[in-house]
């Protein structure tokens, strides 16, 4: 059947080929990828909120939209500004008041007819002073002419030019009777896509100008000094704020009672110019609202605004990644197609390249399955890829401009990571021969994408008599380090007799810097302290992280590619990793002869990986015995 030839591959596959098997399908190079015209269509793996988008879209309600950055919250509000009708375009007109200067009247227009107004305006004031100018020439120059026979040419010239700058004061100015265009919708070819990120409260409401010269003839007229916020350029569109929490809670209560009058006055912003002043007729902004944040913007965000979107709208979570299917990775195929279009300028991906990119794309996920949806960092890399193509002038990006990338869009905490390393390679103060007791070389993640190694040195001696044991560390790392002491000090107690409460347990984790999270530290602590106790040592080839269970089951952590690749880059020959993590290993082929992978289920297996001299075997053996419950649970997946 047609099914068989798939089955064969499958079985054939181990997980460590899948890997290899990068996309499923065939093709030249991304040039042959349709690109969507839609930006909608362009957007993936966040398909429930493609649909919310394109259902607020139709019936014009508000969205909120909560994830981690680079997901595509902006795309999918530019996205949703290109499903707007642009037949409800105006333009919004500012006329000056006659009764009230200080109170300019708004009219709206259909989008491009403003321009025919202000245009019409204009003509017909400079033939209004054309006239007037000629009038006043014929005029002076008569007086000119009259005192050249009756009186003095000089008196006559000087009464000419008196006589101009008068009128020049005191007649009205057509220039100033003509209305400002506030917001043009000219030409547009679709919805506006007003993008009021960290705007400040003038940006966002709008603002009128100060004017220095507040009389004397050299004044602009109020009206011509209002600027639409952007509130209103989002008129009949969509306005997207990110870190909605973040804007000030009175730009949140004047965002509300826009979006309820669908209308706002502009006024001066800053208390003590002129603009304050000045207050227009209400300005229409009938935006849809779309606005962003994380968890905490949810919280943080005014409660009334907060309400009225979940009344008035949809709430939407972005997924930070999706499964690894065939069909998923031609998404990615395709939005390295997109990148390269929308960049303009380097060359398309061959499908090497593009596996490269999808590999990366699974690391990134740190997640088994899965491929990450933070496609703005993943767009940077295409980029950086290309543009080393482009330099180097190749008609098409290839697998080694994607590694070259690699190399350098390393971020701020990877090349932390790799200082720090270099600092220690220079003090030595791991070591990577030979053996130690109490000393353990520990694994750790920086900023999220950066392994580093994390020596973990123990002592134990017993409390002074009488007195509680303490267990003895250092800053932020304490509270994981007890934890990981309390959690072991049962098994230690059943396999060595010794009852960590009554000794003081010594834990320094060797030149540990600030940014190190250190949750998956416990099975080097615990290795360290039993190894302390019992003064049998630790091979110092091996590198280890894992999360221990009070059982002494090795329980999964996160960022385990990057912590083995930080291993094997420190010159380690094996890393002990939880058995749980086994399918999240993704690391660079550089790596894959460098360092053996020993995945494990329980601490009686780190111990047998990592202690070594003639000892070993009898705790190992006790061990097994304490967590041998432990192998009869089923694991729950
Ligand atoms: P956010 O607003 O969530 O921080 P953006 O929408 O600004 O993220 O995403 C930045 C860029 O990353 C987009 O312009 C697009 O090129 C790419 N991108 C992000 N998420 C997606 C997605 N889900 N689908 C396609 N491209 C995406």
């Amino acid at each position: 059947t047609k099914d068989e030839p798939t089955q064969v591959m499958a079985e054939s596959e181990s997980s460590e080929e899948i890997d290899e098997d990068a996309i499923g399908f065939k093709f030249e190079d991304t040039s042959n990828i349709e690109v969507p015209k839609l930006l909608i269509d362009q957007v993936l793996g966040q398909e429930h909120a493609v649909e919310v988008v394109r259902k607020a879209a139709s019936q014009r309600r508000h969205i909120m939209m909560i994830g981690t950055p680079g997901t595509g919250k902006s795309l999918l509000a530019k996205a949703m500004a290109e499903l707007l009708p642009k037949e409800e375009l105006k333009d919004i007109l500012v006329y000056p008041n006659l009764e009230d200067l200080n109170n300019p009247k708004i009219r709206e227009v259909p989008a491009g007819k403003g321009r025919e107004i202000v245009m019409a305006h204009k003509m017909e004031a400079r033939k209004k002073a054309q006239a007037r100018n000629m009038l006043m020439m014929l005029f002076v120059l008569g007086i000119i002419i009259y005192s050249y026979f009756v009186a003095q040419l000089l008196w006559g010239i000087i009464a000419g030019i008196m006589i101009l700058m008068l009128t020049r004061q005191f007649l009205p100015k057509e220039e100033m009777m003509i209305p400002k265009m506030a917001v043009s919708n000219y030409d547009k070819e679709q919805a506006p896509y007003i993008d009021a990120t960290g705007a400040h409260a003038g940006a966002l409401l709008g603002d009128v100008r100060h004017d220095p010269f507040q009389s004397g003839g050299l004044e602009t007229p109020a009206h011509d000094r209002v600027e639409a916020g952007d509130i209103h350029k989002a008129h009949k569109g969509v306005l997207f704020i990110d870190e909605i929490n973040t804007l000030r809670l009175e730009s949140q209560q004047s965002l509300l009672t826009a979006l309820q009058e669908r209308e706002y006055p502009i006024t001066g912003q800053s208390e003590r110019s002129s603009g304050a002043l000045v207050k227009t007729e209400p300005v229409p902004c009938d935006f849809i609202m779309v606005s962003a944040g994380n968890l905490d913007a949810v919280q943080k965000m005014h409660p009334a605004l907060r309400s009225r979107i979940k009344g008035y709208g949809y709430e939407v979570y972005m997924r930070d990644s999706m499964e690894d299917s065939p069909e998923n990775r031609k998404k990615l195929v395709r939005f390295v197609a997109q990148e390269v279009v929308r960049d303009g300028h380097i060359p398309h991906f061959d499908e090497g390249a593009v596996e490269d990119i999808i590999r990366e794309a699974r690391r990134r996920a740190g997640r088994k399955g899965h491929l990450t949806l933070k496609l703005r960092d993943l767009g940077g890399l295409v980029r950086v890829a290309g543009d080393i193509a482009h330099s180097e002038g190749a008609p098409i990006t290839t697998s080694e401009h994607v590694i070259a990338a690699k190399r350098i869009a390393r971020s701020i905490e990877q090349q932390l990571a790799d200082s720090y390393l270099d600092q220690r390679k220079e003090y030595e103060s791991f070591m990577r021969k030979g053996s130690a007791i109490g000393r353990v070389n520990g694994l750790a993640v920086m900023g999220g994408d950066s392994g580093i190694v994390l020596p973990i040195v123990s002592e134990v001696t017993p409390a002074l008599s009488g007195a509680e044991g303490r267990i003895i560390a250092t800053g932020k790392l304490k509270t994981i380090a007890k934890e990981a002491v309390l959690n072991v000090s049962a098994v230690i107690k059943n396999m060595t007799g010794t009852d960590v409460s009554r000794h003081d347990v010594h834990i320094q984790f060797v030149g540990t810097y600030e940014g190190v999270e250190g949750d998956s530290a416990s099975v080097s602590i615990a290795t360290a302290v039993i190894s302390a106790i019992e003064k049998i040592p630790v091979d110092q080839t091996v590198a280890m992280t894992g999360s221990l269970s009070v059982r002494g089951d090795v329980l999964p952590v996160g960022g385990v590619t990057y912590k083995i690749e930080a291993a094997a880059r420190a010159g380690m020959k094996i890393v002990i990793i939880p058995k749980a993590n086994e399918a999240d290993v993704l690391i660079e082929k550089a790596y894959r002869d460098k360092i053996q992978i020993i995945p494990v289920s329980t601490i009686a297996e780190v111990m047998e990986h990592s202690l070594v001299g003639p000892r070993k075997n009898t705790i190992i053996e006790k061990l097994k015995n304490i967590t041998k419950l432990s192998f009869d649970i089923p694991e729950v997946s």
